[in-house]
């Protein structure tokens, strides 16, 4: 029986049930983070609940954990549900109040709610890699928050399913941004292009995890805005997330990325990822 978390208790899924007036439900009011199991272990989690910690901040809404019990909750979870490989996903919104726009007074407690799935690393297409689309990026100015209201980022990847890809590559203007659920690198001559972290981007902690890399084998890693043209010539692309890891794109719009192989760079910069799933997973 599959057990899902929700304030403070670990129940059976279908028992699981959130109030009509939730604030997630009503205004999309919160916050979640995305978490990746290898052979049962959490990979990055703190970093993860960091950056949970301060979205909530910028939001102000008050999370009534400590990244200590919320790892505590992800670890319990993994267990009671058997996960080895896997992710979990945990949110919490403002809370349940009458609607109303403004922050509900008095204050509400948050609502925390967390589930596991199992599914293997995408071998596949790490191998082979994948299509992806431009698309213009519609989204608000703070996407730095990792906040539940995604209509901008659900319509971009819908737009790339129609299209036969599997991420729209945003650029805002003439300016690549990141994908609907990944940052973006352009790689040229030996160098790794990606957006600078600002409101403009959700800071990715596996594009953290490809910055470790990069210093560790003294590829340059350059964090400038660069535009659409810049990217359709590049030797090599990949985007990144927790789940899609150091992800090849090999075809963009349709037309064939560098010389069609999976270059040398990317190559690297996934051999260095396999080895920070050693180290950095707990
Ligand atoms: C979560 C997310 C990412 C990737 O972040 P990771 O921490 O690497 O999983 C990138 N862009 C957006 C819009 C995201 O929501």
């Amino acid at each position: 029986m599959t057990k899902v978390f929700i304030n403070g208790e670990f129940i059976n899924q279908e028992d699981a049930k959130v109030s009509y007036e939730d604030r997630g439900y009503v205004f999309g009011d919160g916050i979640y983070e995305y978490i990746r199991a290898y052979d049962g272990k959490l990979f990055t989690v703190t970093e993860h609940f960091e950056r949970f910690v301060r979205s909530a901040g910028e939001l102000q809404i008050d999370l009534d954990y400590t990244v200590e019990e919320l790892i505590d909750i992800v670890r319990q979870l993994l267990k009671v549900n058997e996960i080895k490989s896997g992710g979990v996903y945990i949110q919490a919104t403002r809370g349940v109040a009458p609607r109303e726009h403004s922050f509900p007074t008095p204050e509400v407690k948050p609502v925390l709610m967390a589930f596991a799935k199992s599914y293997d690393r995408p071998y596949e297409d790490l191998k082979n890699g994948i299509n992806a689309v431009t698309v213009e990026d519609i989204r608000w100015l703070r996407c730095d928050i990792k906040s539940l209201n995604l209509l901008g980022n659900v319509l971009a990847k819908e737009y790339a399913v129609k299209y036969n890809a599997s991420e729209a590559i945003q650029h805002r203007g003439e300016t690549v941004t990141e994908g609907a659920s990944s940052n973006v690198y352009a790689i040229k001559d030996g160098k790794i292009y990606t957006h600078p972290v600002n409101n403009c981007i959700l800071n990715g902690i596996t594009r953290k995890v490809i910055k470790w890399i990069s210093e560790d084998y003294d590829l340059p890693f350059i964090e400038e805005t660069f535009n659409v043209e810049f990217l359709k010539k590049a030797d090599e692309i990949i985007i990144s997330s927790t789940s899609a890891e150091v992800m090849p794109v090999v075809k963009l719009d349709g037309e064939t990325v560098g010389d069609g192989n999976i270059g040398p760079v990317t190559r690297k910069l996934q051999e260095g990822f396999d080895k920070y799933i050693e180290t950095k997973s707990n």
